[in-house]
Order: C-alpha cells, then sequence, then structure tokens
C-alpha cells in the first residue's frame, strides 16, 4: 500500500520530562513543513497557556459530544483530565505532506502507531534521572503538591511503554536534545519521500 507523504511526529515524555520544549525550539525553526496538532483537554489552563493555541480548553459536555461525533483521531484520560487529538489538521496535515508534531501521552502514541503505521513516528523523550525530573517539575512553578504526585506516580509505567517507541531521545542538555529530535525526524521523513535512506 502506498503511504500518503505526511509525517505525524509524536512526542512522548513523562511531565516535566522536556516535551513542550523541545517541541516549541524546533517549531522556531520555521520550516514550513512544520505544524502542530492543538489537542482538547477538560483541564483548566496553567499559567500563560492560550486557548487555541496550547490546547483547545473546552468543557467534559464538550469533549464528550466530541468523542460521540469522532472528531477525535485518539483520546485519553490523562492525570485525570481528558485530552484528545482532532481529526481533521492531522488527515490534512498528511495529505499535504507537512511534518505534525502531536504532544501526546504515550497511550495516545501507540494509538496513533496503531492507526497510522509508518505514518507515524514516535519519539520519547527521557528525562536524565527521577531527581532531574522532579526538579524540572517543580522548577517550572506550574502545579500543585498535589498534581506533582499524580505525574510522578506515572513515570515508570509510562518509560515502561517506551520500548514501543521508534527512538528515544534522553534531554541531558536541551539543544543536543533538539537536534537530535530534528535530525530523526528529517531522516525518516526524508526515507519515507524516497529520498535518502534513512541509514545515509
Ligand atoms: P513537559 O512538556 O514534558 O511536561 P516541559 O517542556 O514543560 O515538560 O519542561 C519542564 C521544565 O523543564 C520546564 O521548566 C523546562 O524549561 C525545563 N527543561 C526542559 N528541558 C530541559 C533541559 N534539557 N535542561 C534543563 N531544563 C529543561
Ligand atoms: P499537560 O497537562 O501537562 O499539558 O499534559 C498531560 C499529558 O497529557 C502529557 O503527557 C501530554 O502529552 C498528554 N496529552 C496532551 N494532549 C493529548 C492528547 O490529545 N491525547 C493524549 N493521549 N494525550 C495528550
Amino acid at each position: 500500500m502506498q503511504n500518503k507523504p505526511g509525517l505525524l511526529v509524536v512526542i512522548s515524555a513523562p511531565s516535566g520530562g522536556g516535551k513542550t520544549t523541545v517541541i516549541r525550539e524546533i517549531l522556531k525553526s520555521g520550516d514550513d513543513l512544520f505544524q502542530y496538532s492543538v489537542s482538547a483537554t477538560t483541564r483548566k489552563p496553567r499559567g500563560h497557556e492560550k486557548d487555541g493555541v496550547d490546547y483547545y480548553f473546552i468543557s467534559e459536555e464538550e469533549f464528550q459530544r466530541r468523542v460521540e461525533a469522532g472528531d477525535f483521531i485518539e483520546w485519553a484520560k490523562v492525570h485525570g483530565h481528558y485530552y484528545g487529538t482532532p481529526r481533521q489538521p492531522i488527515d490534512e496535515a498528511i495529505a499535504r505532506g507537512k511534518i505534525i508534531f502531536l504532544d501526546i501521552d504515550v497511550q495516545g502514541g501507540l494509538e496513533v502507531k496503531k492507526q497510522y503505521g509508518d505514518d507515524a513516528l514516535l519519539i520519547f523523550i527521557m528525562p536524565p534521572s527521577m531527581e532531574e525530573l522532579e526538579k524540572r517539575l517543580r522548577g517550572r512553578k506550574t502545579d500543585s503538591e498535589a498534581e506533582i504526585a499524580k505525574r510522578l506516580a506515572a513515570v515508570p509505567v509510562e518509560i515502561e511503554k517506551s520500548r514501543f517507541y521508534d527512538a528515544v531521545v534522553v534531554n541531558n542538555d536541551l539543544q543536543e536534545t533538539v537536534k537530535k529530535v530534528r535530525e530523526i525526524v528529517y531522516k525518516t521523513y526524508q526515507a519515507k519521500a524516497g529520498g535518502l535512506k534513512a541509514h545515509d
């Protein structure tokens, strides 16, 4: 079967692992190929988060309605809130040959792989250690102690699932991580488009 030209890039990490920061840095490079998939969530906005930019912040009723309408390619309950990936931007990005980044959890990542196969690249951002992860999560100053405890408790399961990912990148130095992720993305995209092989 002929694959479609675009590429879905799923970036997952334990909370505080750095996925949002890494994606933001990559999108900053201004490559016209890059897009970001804005998820819908029932969680409340934090800090400077903007509706329609970071997430679509919606009610549980609205979320349920959209699930029933088949508006999400996948959805999951993560840390007590609902999150879903809107279908239309994904389908359009693939059809137009774009590279679209999804900041979603491991359950969502595996579901995307199941549905999209080689049209999806799964990258797991691994924190250097639990101590460093906890430090970064607290340093972000956006979550309550209860939220932080919930997020740290989920880490072992998330890391366990990373073995199903296409690539794992340890996030020591941010710029090094961004460079590695960008390289993996371009190689995969080019290999898929029938240009350079993945090992070139
Ligand atoms: P996630 O989106 O995975 O929950 P964030 O991108 O919000 O994580 O990162 C959590 C915190 O860690 C942020 O304050 C961010 O600035 C910081 N951070 C991310 N990557 C690094 C890194 N390589 N070195 C030091 N701090 C980092
Ligand atoms: P946060 O509340 O910190 O922004 O995100 C919490 C978790 O939900 C993160 O692991 C993030 O990747 C995940 N997430 C965000 N959007 C989606 C989505 O649309 N689907 C799924 N499955 N997970 C998501």
